[in-house]
């Protein structure tokens, strides 16, 4: 261990006394001031980067193991088990792909691209967010929604490089083994099973433009994003080493799971020889065919070999995702609180109320916050120019506070 040295020592780098400096450590030959130290800090980084190592701290090592993936996602993400447990693996796997990469392995792992599935509000991108918190490598999210093919009103394909790009600095190295999840992959499905019917701007020619970045090849992108011009400047990426996870929610597609699995949603099955399905959560029977009958041509769905589903959260997994997570909803209102000094409280009634108006308003996990957020507003205005250190919110407050609050808002038609 490196220890302080006394007054009559110099840094053996700069020659600075240490009355000079703030600090000075001593080696087993000399000393170095905490001027250096910082410079030396500096030029690694430099090299490292200029050497495409660029703040890869990771190690085989030190690497999270799948479990240890999981057991971070387990902390924000309530339920949702099968979808934490492919991406727990499969991100592990991009790490593993990337190290070998530096050693210049003979066997090249190839890249095991994600998609889930689940209805809207059941946390796709929620578990995208928090597995970038634990990510060393560049991340972005973008909307399926937004991109045309070229030549259209919207952004290119490229775009989503260009945002690759932004988020890891420039630094094509870094970005080109970065990760970028995709929201909305089922917006970009074929209308119609039949191809030819009408030109599909912004449907199977995105497709096709997707499938060269998931195939992995070279792109030019415009680094300022926007569309190209022949002044631009282009950049090249290959994606190659790019992990594309998808997310959709994919409307409708029980229906199809249902068809194929020849039983009706509603009412019960005519014949009992069929192996017990669990009607109320048919997502966890899906194949890739149910994704080519929703519009997905089969070049992508190819390239998208890890298929996962998201469950429908019920009144059970409400109660939880209010409480439960490290950041969940009660515990940011109580920071809040705690902020004033007020110590707030709930009693179990009035999580269940407001779980209930959540099912009752159709508004699923997104709506609970807006519901809290009404019950609150009045005491988040006064409480802090009161005298009153406490608040216990019980069900007849919650239900007080929504009732008078024009809460109307929240209701969707
Ligand atoms: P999706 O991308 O599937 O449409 P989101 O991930 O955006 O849904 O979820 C919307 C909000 O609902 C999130 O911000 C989060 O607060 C909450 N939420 C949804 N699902 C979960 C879950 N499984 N665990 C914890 N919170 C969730």
């Amino acid at each position: 261990m490196a220890k302080k040295a006394n007054s009559s020592n110099h840094c053996s780098f700069c020659g600075r006394s240490e009355q000079e400096v703030n600090l000075l450590i001593s080696g087993m030959t000399g000393y170095i001031c905490d001027m250096c130290t910082e410079q030396a800090h500096e030029i690694v980084n430099d090299s490292f980067k200029s050497s495409g190592k660029s703040d890869m701290d990771i190690t085989l090592s030190t690497l999270p193991k799948p479990a240890q993936i999981k057991e971070f996602l387990d902390q924000y993400v309530i339920k949702q088990e099968n979808a934490k447990r492919f991406l727990s693996v499969s991100v592990y796997n991009h790490y593993k792909r990337i190290l070998q990469k530096n050693l210049k392995d003979e066997i090249e792992i190839e890249k095991s691209n994600i998609i889930m599935v689940g209805a809207t509000g059941t946390g796709k991108t929620l578990l995208a967010r928090t597995i970038a918190k634990l990510l060393h490598v560049p991340f972005t999210i973008v909307d399926a929604t937004v991109l045309t093919e070229a030549g259209y009103v919207g952004e290119d394909i490229e775009s989503i490089l260009t945002r690759l790009l932004q988020v890891a600095d420039y630094d094509v190295n870094a970005a080109e083994r970065g990760i970028v999840f995709i929201d909305e992959i089922d917006k970009i499905a074929r209308k119609s099973d039949n191809p030819s019917i009408t030109r599909d701007v912004s449907g199977e020619g995105v497709q096709q433009g997707l499938l060269k970045l998931l195939e992995g090849s070279v792109v030019n992108v415009p680094p300022q994003g926007g569309r190209k011009h022949p002044e631009q400047r282009m950049i090249a990426v290959n994606t190659k080493n790019i992990l594309f996870i998808c997310g959709g929610a994919f409307d409708g597609i029980e229906k199809k799971i249902a068809q194929r699995l020849n039983t009706r949603v509603v009412g019960y099955a005519a014949s009992n020889d069929k192996v017990n399905i669990d009607r109320n959560n048919l997502m966890k029977y899906i194949t890739p065919l149910d994704l080519k009958s929703f519009g997905l041509i089969p070049e992508i769905i190819g390239r998208l070999p890890i298929l996962t589903y998201l469950e429908p959260l019920d009144r059970d997994a409400l109660l939880r995702i209010l409480v439960e997570p490290k950041n969940s909803i009660i515990k940011q209102y109580q920071k809040l609180f705690e902020m004033d000094g007020v110590t707030l409280t709930f009693e179990q009634e009035a999580y269940e109320y407001i779980v209930d108006k959540a099912i009752e308003f159709k508004l699923g996990a997104r709506g609970l916050r807006s519901i809290v957020e009404a019950i609150m507003i009045d005491a988040m205005f006064t409480l802090p120019s009161e005298e009153k250190k406490k608040l216990h919110v019980t069900h007849q407050y919650a239900l007080q506070q929504l009732e008078s609050s024009d809460h109307h808002h929240l209701r969707v038609a």
